[in-house]
């Protein structure tokens, strides 16, 4: 019997007591090959030397300071750094400690952009179906994974969802990428004319989605789409890049491959590469202007925001990233994952779908190919998947499908950036 309350209180864990690049090892002497990174979270793989050191001089140098009192030279260079790659619109950094923190604050700026503005009426969130934004009351709500919301419905905040845009499922026979990204779009516009232009405040949506429905990318253009029709009628949008981002999709920021900025951006897993818990809000001119002008504050705040040390981590992780040139590695290794992937698995009888980009990539498991259905969620394939995969010393990071059968089990694989062709 154990003290300690796990995810799942049956069955036994592995005890996890060391780790170097792409593998740990347990207590047994087990060596796993981590091609999940976790959940997508450990871009640099594990024990690296220099992020090590740089947590140790940190430490060395000072371990906290509350940030109502001071600022401390490690963030601002993490702000500076995140800005400077960042999209041109997106001007500053709010620093939280992981992603559900990240989104939660994100949705607390977009309303009280409104607030300081003078249009307190918008109010309304639509997010989308098979989407993932945290899990704390807040983020559920907006997030459109029904097997996670379900016990807590009662508790959550009105939110509403349209249709996530994923070619796989939603794309109709004979239907062009074009026609299909203005349709999946369309339901944008559509929802904010039902709930009043005025009246609507943000569209939350991951550029990639990831845990939900399996590394599912946009169709070219939804996200020029859903850009134009935020402008239009005001409304502000949220990606969601807390595990798309960061350079797991080839690119720093997933949405640079869509040609859009978002108005606030969440990032968090490859921030700090697992080396710290860390996560952080990008926000535009226009909305920190607002604040600057309005009340002179954002009304909001946790104990360990902008915490030193995992300013330290990230910025040694961002630091490693850029000299290195991993983005490029990502994309590389990403397309020989894909090429490998569809040479095993492309005429599995039960492998619907092989999708992701860079080194974000999923396969997507059907009863029936050309029905595309689900296996029974009862079944537990994902579970045991995992479990058989552990066994043999490998992490992927498995899913079930949506309750309302959207979609079916996945296994997603997310490896290291620092993966070779010869692991
Ligand atoms: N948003 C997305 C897209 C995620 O994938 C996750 C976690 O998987 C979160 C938010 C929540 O992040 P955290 O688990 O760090 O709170």
């Amino acid at each position: 019997m154990t003290h300690l309350l796990h995810r799942s209180i049956h069955g036994r864990l592995p005890v996890a007591v060391g780790g170097k690049g792409i593998h740990l090892f347990d207590a047994d002497g087990k060596s796993y090959i981590d091609a999940s990174g976790g959940a997508a979270v450990s871009c640099l793989g594990h024990n690296h030397p220099e992020v090590q050191a740089a947590l140790h001089a940190q430490l060395d140098r000072l371990a906290y300071a509350h940030t109502s009192f001071f600022t401390t030279q490690v963030a601002e260079e993490l702000a500076d750094r995140l800005i400077a790659d960042a999209p041109a619109a997106l001007e500053h950094v709010y620093l939280v400690s992981g992603g559900s923190e990240a989104v939660e604050a994100a949705l607390k700026m977009a309303r009280q952009y409104f607030v300081e503005k003078g249009e307190p009426q918008r109010r309304h969130i639509i997010a989308r179906r098979q989407s993932y934004h945290g899990n704390t009351l807040g983020v559920l709500a907006t997030g459109g994974n029904e097997w996670r919301r379900a016990r807590f419905l009662p508790l959550l905040i009105e939110t509403h969802h349209i249709a996530p845009c994923f070619a796989y499922r939603g794309q109709r026979e004979g239907e062009s990428d074009g026609d299909y990204a203005r349709r999946a779009a369309g339901e944008l516009e559509a929802k904010i004319l039902e709930l009043g232009a005025d009246q609507v405040m943000a569209f939350v949506a991951e550029t990639v989605v990831g845990a939900t429905a399996g590394a599912v990318p946009p169709v070219a253009d939804y996200f020029r789409h859903i850009r134009r029709i935020c402008d239009k009628y005001g409304v502000l949008l949220i990606l969601d890049e807390v595990m798309c981002g960061m350079g797991r999709t080839g690119t720093l920021h997933a949405c640079e491959q869509d040609g859009i900025a978002p108005d606030l951006m969440t990032i968090a897993k490859g921030l700090g590469g697992g080396y710290q818990p860390v996560g952080a809000v990008l926000l535009s001119g226009r909305i920190f202007e607002a604040f600057a002008q309005g009340s002179g504050y954002f009304q909001h705040g946790h104990t360990y925001a902008g915490h030193p040390m995992a300013a330290a981590a990230s910025l040694a992780v961002q630091t490693i990233l850029k000299r290195d040139g991993l983005l490029d590695n990502v994309r590389t290794m990403g397309d020989a994952l894909h090429a490998g992937l569809v040479q095993r698995f492309a005429d599995h009888p039960h492998v619907g779908d092989i999708r992701g980009r860079g080194l974000f990539r999923a396969v997507e498991l059907v009863q029936d190919r050309s029905s595309k259905t689900p296996f029974d969620a009862g079944l537990k394939l994902h579970a045991r998947i995992k479990k058989e995969a552990m066994a043999r010393g490998l992490m992927v990071y498995p899913m079930g499908g949506t309750i309302d059968g959207q979609n079916g089990d996945h296994v997603l694989i997310a490896p290291p950036f620092i993966v070779a062709q010869t692991d």
